[in-house]
């Protein structure tokens, strides 16, 4: 079966779900994207009298995600159906729209257990023929997809978007160890010739090819330069702008990732490494730590190294 990419689930509508979303639905792949059902109701939510089982509330961390990428929608790069493409959705009561999809995209928090559990979710709902894939920043696709049948994790890889997804060309796609060839080739078309991508296909090793690299460059400069006792802005002036990086200054880059997403995905390798050198190196210095502790995630929440204004 090999039929063409038109329709897409994206589980998880954080800063990646969304953005791989806008992407998908700017080129004419309609989205439903899905979230968890919030726990409480906010008090705006309170005052018009609705409750946890209105289709608003369940239905809010996507709206409110979908709510954003319009408002975004810098003319004329995005194209004036974008919006209906994209339809918010809740876990509990929208699994089962993947039976009708192409391709399922799961981005949900970095966290192996979670992703587990939604992959075996994902399965009861699933037809062979339907692609499925993980947005996670390293941990292993093996590990992800034990317990899946034989049949599932042939239609199972990485496929690995970067921050954001509209402008980062690069995309690792990672095999499983019983990924079906012809599924890669699939979701490798689609990458280069619709979402434009360049396709790395990486091994299925703690944080694939490009975080490892990343990831260590980032926690080298962090405890390095801060032992030093540079400030945050001088770092990023050295590590940004100035050396030719607009983008990629060091603590605005991990304020755009977000503070507790760098943590668990630093986390990953330090568990998976064997070498005393390589866990020293990936071990997170305590104050970025605390810093996750209290809420500051970056971007995300409004404070992290720098604060939203
Ligand atoms: P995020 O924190 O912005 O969003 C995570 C989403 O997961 C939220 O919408 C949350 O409601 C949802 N979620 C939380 N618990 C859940 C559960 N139990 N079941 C289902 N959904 C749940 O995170 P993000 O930055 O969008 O990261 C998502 C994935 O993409 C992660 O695997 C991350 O490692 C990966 N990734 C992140 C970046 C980045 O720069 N942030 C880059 C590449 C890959």
């Amino acid at each position: 079966m090999n039929r063409s990419i038109s329709k897409a689930v994206v589980i998880g509508s954080g800063i990646m779900g969304s953005g791989i979303a806008a992407q998908l639905a700017n080129v004419g792949i309609s989205c439903t994207l899905l979230d968890i059902v919030p726990a409480e109701l906010t008090e705006a939510e309170k005052a018009k009298g609705l409750s946890l089982s209105d289709t608003a509330v369940r239905n809010r961390l996507a709206s409110t995600a979908i709510t954003g990428l319009v408002k975004r929608k810098p003319a004329p790069l995005y194209d004036p159906e974008f919006a209906a493409r994209i339809r918010p959705g809740n876990l509990e009561d929208d699994l089962h729209l993947i039976e009708d999809a192409d391709w399922v995209i799961e981005v949900v928090v970095e966290n192996l257990a979670v992703k587990q559990e939604l992959l075996a979710k994902i399965e009861q709902h699933w037809k062979p023929g339907v692609l499925v894939s993980t947005n996670t920043s390293g941990i292993s696709i093996e590990a992800m997809s034990a317990g899946r049948s034989l049949e599932f994790r042939r239609h199972f890889m990485g496929t690995h978007f970067f921050n954001p997804p509209r402008y980062m060309k690069l995309l690792e796609i990672i095999p499983g160890e019983n990924t079906d060839p012809a599924h890669v080739a699939r979701l490798r078309e689609v990458a280069e010739r619709a979402l434009g991508k360049t396709v790395v296909i990486a091994k299925d090793t703690p944080n694939f090819i490009a975080n490892r690299i990343g990831t260590y460059g980032l926690l080298v400069t962090l405890r390095e330069m801060l032992q030093q006792g540079y400030t945050v802005e001088e770092v990023d002036a050295v590590t940004g702008p100035a050396m030719g990086r607009p983008k990629s200054a060091t603590f605005r880059t991990l304020d755009l990732v977000g503070l507790d997403t760098f943590l668990h995905v630093a986390d990953n390798v330090r568990e998976n490494v064997q070498d005393a050198a390589e866990i020293e190196v990936f071990t997170v210095p305590e104050p970025l730590q605390k810093m996750v502790k209290q809420g500051w995630l970056g971007e995300k929440s409004g404070q992290g190294f720098y604060r939203k204004l």
